[in-house]
């Protein structure tokens, strides 16, 4: 028996979310967000989740490769464009579409193409389309309006089929500055006298404002199951499902008295007899470690009518590399061997992130590499 750590990937959720997606945006086209290994869910499995997409968006070219060995022949969107010019060709093996968000990278673009024959030029401008991404408040990446119309022409007159994107700052907030609203409106009047595709909402504007889904909508983390806003509060009226879950089992039981202490620092002092579950899963697995005495964990406890069922009970002590405590006074019935949802569908990743300071993204980003992944 291999140690009982698993993150599962449930391939029917992405699918069943990505069909919530296209219901509230009215069948936009979805590029589909899998930077960041697909949030943590594998390359392999958002292949088959987000078959139906128009299009998978993310940073990496060993990524591309990988997607088109896999079959994979709906657009690619490189979300930052090129690091370098010795980028180029593999963008044009792969036919990708292209951000571009800076001049530097124009340059490597035009430089690039001044090296072809017309016949080669011609090749590359029909298999890469660009996307010319306005800084509209963020200040990350991206033109500032007054440049915009510079490049756009630029790139038009080498010949290139040009959209436009722009990224929010603050679509799960309404009163920050800059808004939604000045964001769009500033794309808006950049792009309006502009040919192509506008793209613009992450996961907080396709839930919170349907005005600005344009084109293309760019959802990443309501993929995946979580929240945005990191709230799970806010999702839950849509019903989107969970990527991943993320189990493990009670390896060793504590049973401990008053004043008697858990794990490392004992930061845990029992007030009473308490039993101690021990859980194979620590932060070398991708559990936060700053995790807060009270976070909850889901303990599986069938009972004869619903094989299902189980309680939530809380993280006691402190994580430690390999292990985390939980309380498990409440449950006699748990044992050695008992199944626990670390997060998933029992025990949602938002509420788990709250407990310590973060939210659902990072944590499913953060899983390691020696956690065995299985894709349902
Ligand atoms: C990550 C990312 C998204 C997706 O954001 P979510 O908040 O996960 O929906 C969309 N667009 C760009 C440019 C991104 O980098």
């Amino acid at each position: 028996m291999n140690r009982p750590i698993l993150a599962a990937i449930v391939t029917q959720n992405l699918k069943d979310n990505l069909n919530i997606v296209k219901n509230i945006t009215n069948q936009r086209f979805v590029w589909a967000v899998i930077k960041a290994n697909a949030y943590g869910h594998s390359i392999k499995s958002a292949i088959d989740g987000f078959s139906q997409a128009d299009g998978l968006a993310l940073l990496d070219l060993q990524d591309v490769h990988a997607l088109r060995e896999m079959g994979w022949t709906k657009r690619i969107l490189l979300l930052e464009g090129i690091f370098s010019a010795h980028e180029i060709p593999q963008v044009i093996e792969h036919e990708c579409n292209l951000v571009v968000h800076q001049f530097l990278q124009l340059e490597w673009l035009e430089q690039y193409l001044s090296n072809l024959s017309s016949l080669e030029a011609e090749n590359f401008k029909s298999k890469v389309e660009i996307w010319l991404k306005l800084n509209s408040g963020m200040n990350r990446l991206g033109f500032k309006s007054g440049e915009y119309g510079l490049a756009y022409n630029h790139l038009i007159h080498l010949g290139f089929k040009v959209h436009h994107l722009t990224h929010f700052a603050n679509a799960d907030e309404a009163n920050i500055f800059p808004t939604v609203e000045d964001q769009w409106a500033i794309f808006e009047h950049t792009t309006q006298w502009m040919d192509g595709f506008k793209s613009a909402a992450n996961s907080s504007a396709i839930l919170n404002s349907p005005h600005v889904h344009a084109d293309w909508v760019r959802p990443g983390i309501m993929l995946y199951g979580a929240s945005p806003t990191g709230k799970h509060q806010d999702i839950a009226h849509l019903a989107l499902k969970p990527g991943m879950i993320l189990s493990s089992e009670i390896i060793a039981i504590q049973e401990i008295t008053k004043g008697d202490t858990v794990g490392y620092g004992s930061r845990f002092v029992a007030k009473q007899n308490t039993r101690v579950g021990i859980v194979a899963c620590g932060y070398a697995d991708g559990y936060p470690r700053h995790a807060k005495e009270g976070t909850p964990v889901w303990v599986h406890l069938p009972s004869p009518t619903d094989h299902q069922s189980g309680v939530k009970v809380g993280l006691i002590g402190r994580v430690s590399m390999d292990m985390i405590t939980i309380d498990l006074t409440t449950i006699p019935q748990a044992s050695i061997g008992t199944k626990v949802e670390l997060w998933g569908a029992n025990n949602p990743i938002d509420d788990v992130a709250m407990f310590s300071d973060t939210v659902g993204y990072e944590l499913m980003c953060a899983v390691t590499q020696r956690v065995p992944m299985k894709v349902l």
